[in-house]
């Protein structure tokens, strides 16, 4: 039977979490009084999270388990969660409890009043680092001013997302996922809600530097051509600049000037106009690999488990 209420909570090494997430998510939404089910997404752990999500989910039918074959990321295992979602309404929350569970009742209580996408907005964050703040904070922002849709700021995500605005986005297959920003572009109508982001309740963050920037570089691929514009500008402005400076130096040099003798400037000139030229040809080659990966149209993730009743 089809729940009320989808939990999706993506999974990468969360022993320390499991049983306090399950314990707080049922509390949670059995005060709703709806029925609900609570998919969790093991993202190829390695430190037998995957038995407790069995465990769990032999305990309490509502528990579905989606197992995935090795680690696919995190935006990869709440896609399979939405995947696998059935509920009128979806939630997606981290497993580590930096989201209360309290707070779905809030974004529960707009989806009843009819929004269709209800994300939460963190107004404060606890317990993170100096560096991981200021990183997000410039995140956000860049995100916000160059790409094409507009995310709203300082949201995770942690959102409800009603069965239409689901049935969209599991139907948007492209590889390199950055979720917000697809749940900002489909549209809908959309609320915000103010939360506290709690600390992490066990265990170490599972986003080092080089997945966040993965992360930063999806979202700016997937929702902007800026990167690409921006070679095509710096390429005119150093076409301007040569064809003011050719004259002049030929000038300079007819009437004798010893202003650009020697080998410091040509070399100046080459070295910088090599290195623009290497990192234009790395941004296209971000969005070339991209296309790749579409071309290949392999599958978004391999499941060695999946629930029993669809
Ligand atoms: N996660 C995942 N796969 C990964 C990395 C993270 O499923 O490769 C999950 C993780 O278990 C957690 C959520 O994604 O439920 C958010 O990760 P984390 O809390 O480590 O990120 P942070 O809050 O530090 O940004
Ligand atoms: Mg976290």
């Amino acid at each position: 039977m089809k729940p009320v209420f989808s939990i999706i909570a993506p999974v990468f090494n969360e022993t320390g979490c499991l049983d306090a997430l399950y314990e707080r998510v049922s509390e949670v939404m059995d005060s709703t009084n709806e029925s609900w089910e609570l998919v969790l997404v093991d993202d190829g752990s390695t430190d037998g999270s995957t038995d407790m999500i069995r465990d769990l989910a032999k305990k309490d039918k509502r528990v579905r388990p989606v197992i995935f074959a090795r680690n696919f990321g995190h935006q990869i295992a709440v896609t399979a969660g939405l995947d696998y979602s059935r509920g009128d309404a979806v939630v997606i929350i981290d497993a580590d409890l930096q989201d209360p569970p309290e707070v779905i009742l809030d974004l529960i209580a707009k989806w009843r009043e009819g929004y269709q996408v209800v994300y939460a907005q963190r107004t404060e964050r606890e317990g993170e680092s100096w560096f991981k703040l200021a990183t997000a904070s410039l995140f956000y922002r860049t995100i916000y001013r160059i790409t094409d849709v507009k995310i709203p700021l300082d949201t995770g995500d942690f959102r409800l997302l009603d069965r239409k605005v689901v049935n969209v986005m599991n139907s948007m297959r492209e590889r390199h996922r950055f979720l917000r920003g697809m749940s900002a572009w489909v549209g809908f109508k959309s609320i915000g809600v103010p939360y506290k982001r709690a600390s992490r309740f066990a265990g170490k963050t599972k986003y080092p530097l080089k997945k966040m920037l993965k992360l930063a570089l999806n979202a700016i691929t997937s929702f902007s051509y800026m990167p690409l514009q921006l070679a095509t500008w710096v390429g005119f402005i150093s076409a301007g600049i040569s064809i003011i400076a050719i004259p002049v130096v030929i000038i300079l040099r007819l009437v004798g000037s010893q202003f650009f003798y020697g080998q410091a400037t040509t070399l100046i000139a080459v070295l910088f106009l090599g290195g623009v030229q290497l990192i234009s040809l790395g941004i296209l080659g971000e969005y070339v690999g991209r296309i790749y990966d579409e071309a290949k149209g392999r599958p978004l993730y391999i499941t060695s488990e999946v629930p029993e009743e669809n």
